[in-house]
């Protein structure tokens, strides 16, 4: 039997309305909608359209939305001034910087820039120590839209061998701890493992975010697992991939997120749901 497929319209149509309603709460007790701020450094096309597409979604439910266009040769301490004026200005709920940047700034200083309460993308090490934590404060937006997702088709991590394939900051490494505080046995997987295949063919739920077309076929799968394809690629006739081979994988998984159409569109959500978060905090 084919796989379930996982997309995340529903999910995203029901959250329109309840988002909606949370800014008209927000905006009858201060007077203003929440406002998430965008810092796109530079020209980069495809951050050019990221920025948009975030712009569009704050908007469509009533938020307000800010882009900071900087100038690709900035320098970075020009930068962090205009980061600090965002800080400062009680107007801006949410920050969050449009990455790639410019070689010279560098990640392990920028993490600090946002203040933590407006840290939207969760990259500062006080929200990214909290998640781990399991303490409230915004999540990353992937891994928390894969966990909305999961949770919105009724599937639990709880006692669930979960296999992470990758160990990036912005996916990898936050979905694990997402996952051990749902109470997952957590496997990571990344480049430098050997025989990949032994340990995704132990995983009730296996996520793959590995940034490699196709990189998960039918034969890591443990039959009837949860996969969820995190990646996204154009192949070369210009369609949209992920990293699971979703022709084979349907044959084996249980359930399959599709690429695209499942955890694409969940990023932009979760990221307005922690600006929607940080407006009601400071509420
Ligand atoms: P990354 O390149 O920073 O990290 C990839 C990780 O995969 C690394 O930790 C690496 O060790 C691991 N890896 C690479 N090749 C591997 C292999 N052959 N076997 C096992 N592990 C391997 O990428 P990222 O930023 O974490 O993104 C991963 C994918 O998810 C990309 O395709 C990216 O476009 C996509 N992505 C999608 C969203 C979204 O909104 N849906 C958000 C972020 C990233």
């Amino acid at each position: 039997m084919a796989a379930k497929i996982l997309y995340s319209k529903p999910l995203i149509d029901n959250s329109i309305s309840e988002f909606k309603k949370r800014v008209a709460a927000i905006v009858q007790k201060r007077g203003s909608p929440p406002k998430l701020a965008v810092v796109l450094v530079g020209e980069d096309p495809a951050s050019v359209i990221y920025t948009s597409n975030k712009g569009k979604a704050a908007v469509a439910i009533g938020m307000k939305h800010q882009t900071v266009k900087l100038l690709a040769s900035i320098s970075p301490e020009a930068a962090f001034l205009e980061i600090k004026k965002l800080n400062e200005d009680p107007s801006v709920d949410g920050i969050l910087i449009q990455r790639p940047l410019p070689k010279s700034f560098k990640e392990e200083e920028l993490i600090y820039w946002i203040a933590p309460k407006k840290d939207v993308d969760c990259f500062h090490p006080e929200n990214l120590g909290r998640l781990v934590l399991g303490f409230s404060g915004p999540k990353s937006c992937t891994p928390d839209g894969v966990m909305r997702l999961l949770a919105h088709y009724g599937i639990s991590p709880a006692g669930k061998t979960a296999c992470i394939i990758g160990r990036s900051a912005i996916v990898g490494k936050p979905m694990t701890s997402l996952l051990l505080n749902a109470n997952a046995t957590v496997i990571q997987c990344h480049s430098q493992t050997k025989n990949l295949e032994s340990y995704t063919k132990t995983a009730d739920i296996l996520i793959v975010a590995a940034g490699k077309p196709h990189l998960v076929r039918a034969e890591h799968i443990k039959p009837g697992a949860v996969v969820i394809d995190v990646g996204i690629h154009r192949d070369a006739a210009g369609k949209i991939v992920g990293d699971v081979h979703a022709e084979s994988a349907t044959n084996v998984a249980s359930a399959l997120s599709p690429v695209p159409g499942g955890v694409g569109p969940m990023t932009i959500n979760s990221l307005i749901l922690n600006t929607i978060v940080a407006a009601e905090n400071g509420l």
